[in-house]
């Protein structure tokens, strides 16, 4: 018997159907085949949906299904871009539970070449866009904005995209893959994560031939017009969502860092491939220490790369010697970069300003090689963005130096990495402490099966931003850098050490930023920049705020 012949109320459905259907199309309410008989009623859902209701583990278990039989990682990226758009917590659960597998999809190195094809795969936008016709407009873009608790938010203007130069508004992939890793990593709510590109235009001339290119096809604006931009973005956001944690993503150098030097001491700021690196660097070094026995202090760490990661690292590596009682200038003085003219030496006319102060008294040294060869470092840190400069010979000086070189080849994407993982424990006969911006396999050598990890930087920004959220910190400091690189060390346990990890794994990556946003906020509070009251067990404080990506029930 229907409905209408037990007397009961007609289809009174109308709106509800209309509604059933508008939250299966909406990411943030859609449980998919999730919702229970209950609430398949209850929500006008009846028919909308296959009958058999499936568990949360169930439907991750068909996404990864459907994700391994892609044939490419930019397929696989694709598809997880649109789970995101279809349903946030089965994409955050996929996400969550499988870091390793994931991870390097939604974030490097795919979401490099992710970049790179942005235009001709776009499907849904997701972020906003300020660009450089909202000069003076600004605020009502950001009014837009459906989320009024935002807490972070990445920008970039893409002017240099991981190692792969000026990809304008393509860069977009790399707020949202960050901020997807807030939320992975730290727990921080969704609604709190606001990705943003500045599209002030690209110098890339091919991507603005480009017919499928989203962005302005101008040339990029520059000079007081772009600083009025940025300002006015940075004002409006402060403004919309006070106390907002605003991170820069891949600036180029000349805007980086004095972007950051113009707002650290203003707003609660940071630049991750500055800071971040520097602290993921850091930790890895003191990692490796722990199996030399050395002191860092008694370090002499070369850079191949005189940029943002390299400057940032070095001065935090100084900075951690400070602390450790050691004197600025001999402590800076540990520090060596070579960039594409050779060694940074004093007295050398073309340098910028922010390789300076790691222009030490030398002779010229034209080369990566001879400048190992001339220094004896026991450290080489590899952040060019050239692939393949850490060659056999250079590796193999470095072992013929050090008892266990510390190596680390940080350039992403893969193809710009200074070496392999492979490369860098047969040349040096597997007694390289070795650590890598881009992921590579176990490798067996010798009986012994070592594991690299990835030095990467989302170890650090989720906890930073968490603690930052979460004590309301007014400014985000070099000394919380400095405490999030030990936290990260900390966590890092004798067996990953024998394996030849100087991380932890990622699975234990929300412990991990527990510890760091424990740390940072109790930074935060010592320095009188805590806004928020904090209970005194910061580590359990913090993982009480972190979002799960459980499913809401709605009857
Ligand atoms: P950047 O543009 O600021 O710096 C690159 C530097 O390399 C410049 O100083 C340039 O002069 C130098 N350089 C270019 N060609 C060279 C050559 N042939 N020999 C020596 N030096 C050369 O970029 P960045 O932000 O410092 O990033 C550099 C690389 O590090 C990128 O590939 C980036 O993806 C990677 N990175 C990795 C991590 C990580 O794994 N945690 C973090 C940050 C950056």
């Amino acid at each position: 018997m229907s409905e209408q012949q037990r007397g009961e109320a007609p289809p009174a459905r109308v709106a509800g159907t209309a509604g059933g259907f508008t939250i299966l199309r909406d990411p943030t309410r859609n449980k998919g085949t999730a919702f229970t008989e209950a609430e398949r009623d209850a929500l006008g859902l009846r028919g909308l949906l296959p009958p058999r209701v499936c568990t949360q583990a169930e439907q991750e278990a068909r996404v990864l299904e459907n994700l391994r039989r892609l044939p490419d990682s930019l397929e696989k990226w694709i598809a997880l871009r649109a789970l995101h758009d279809r349903n946030e917590a089965l994409f955050y659960r996929v996400v969550m539970n499988n870091p390793d597998e994931i991870q390097p999809i939604i974030y490097t190195p795919t979401v490099g070449l992710a970049c790179q094809q942005y235009g001709h795969i776009f499907q849904r936008p997701r972020g906003l866009f300020v660009t450089a016709r909202d000069r003076g407009r600004v605020a009502r873009v950001l009014a837009n904005w459906p989320y009024r608790e935002v807490g972070i938010i990445v920008v970039t203007d893409g002017e240099r995209i991981l190692g792969l130069g000026d990809l304008g508004a393509n860069g977009m992939g790399i707020p949202v893959g960050k901020l997807s890793l807030y939320t992975a990593c730290a727990g921080v709510h969704p609604r709190q994560c606001l990705p943003v590109v500045l599209d002030v235009g690209t110098n890339n001339e091919a991507l603005r031939r480009d017919p499928l290119y989203l962005g302005l096809q101008q040339e990029r604006l520059c000079g007081a017009a772009y600083d009025e931009l940025v300002d006015e973005f940075v004002t409006e956001a402060t403004r919309q969502f006070p106390g907002v944690v605003v991170q820069f993503e891949d600036f180029a150098n000349h805007n980086a860092f004095r972007l950051l030097a113009k707002y650290r001491d203003r707003i609660a700021t940071f630049n991750d491939d500055i800071q971040g690196t520097a602290a993921v660097a850091l930790a890895g070094v003191l990692s490796a220490l722990r199996i030399t026995g050395g002191r860092l202090a008694d370090q002499r760490i070369l850079f191949l790369g005189a940029g943002e990661a390299a400057t940032g690292i070095a001065d935090l590596l100084t900075a951690a010697m400070v602390a450790e009682g050691v004197a600025e200038d001999a402590a800076r003085a540990k520090s060596w970069l070579v960039d594409s003219h050779g060694l940074v030496v004093k007295g050398r006319a073309d340098l910028a300003e922010h390789k300076r102060r790691y222009a030490h008294e030398h002779a010229p040294v034209a080369d990566f090689l001879s400048a190992v060869k001339a220094l004896a470092p026991t450290a080489i840190i590899g952040v060019a963005a050239v692939g393949g400069t850490f060659t056999r010979e250079v590796l193999a000086t470095m072992a013929a130096l050090n008892e266990r070189p510390i190596v680390f080849a940080l350039s992403n994407p893969t193809s710009k990495s200074e070496c392999t993982a492979a490369e860098a424990y047969a040349a040096t006969g597997g007694r390289a402490l070795f650590a890598c911006g881009s992921p590579f396999d176990p490798v067996t050598l010798g009986g012994r099966t070592f594991v690299p990890r990835q030095g990467n930087n989302s170890y650090i920004f989720p906890g930073v931003g968490l603690g930052a959220i979460a004590s309301g910190a007014r400014r985000i400091t070099d000394e919380m850098f400095l405490a999030a690189a030990r936290a990260l060390a900390s966590r890092v346990t004798e067996e990953d050490l024998a394996q030849g990890s100087l991380y932890p794994a990622l699975v234990r990556i929300r412990d991990v930023s527990a510890h760091i946003a424990a740390a940072v906020a109790a930074v935060a509070l010592s320095r009188g920049l805590a806004t928020k009251p904090l209970p005194d067990d910061l580590v359990a404080h913090m993982r009480s705020l972190m979002y799960e990506p459980a499913y809401a029930t709605y009857a």
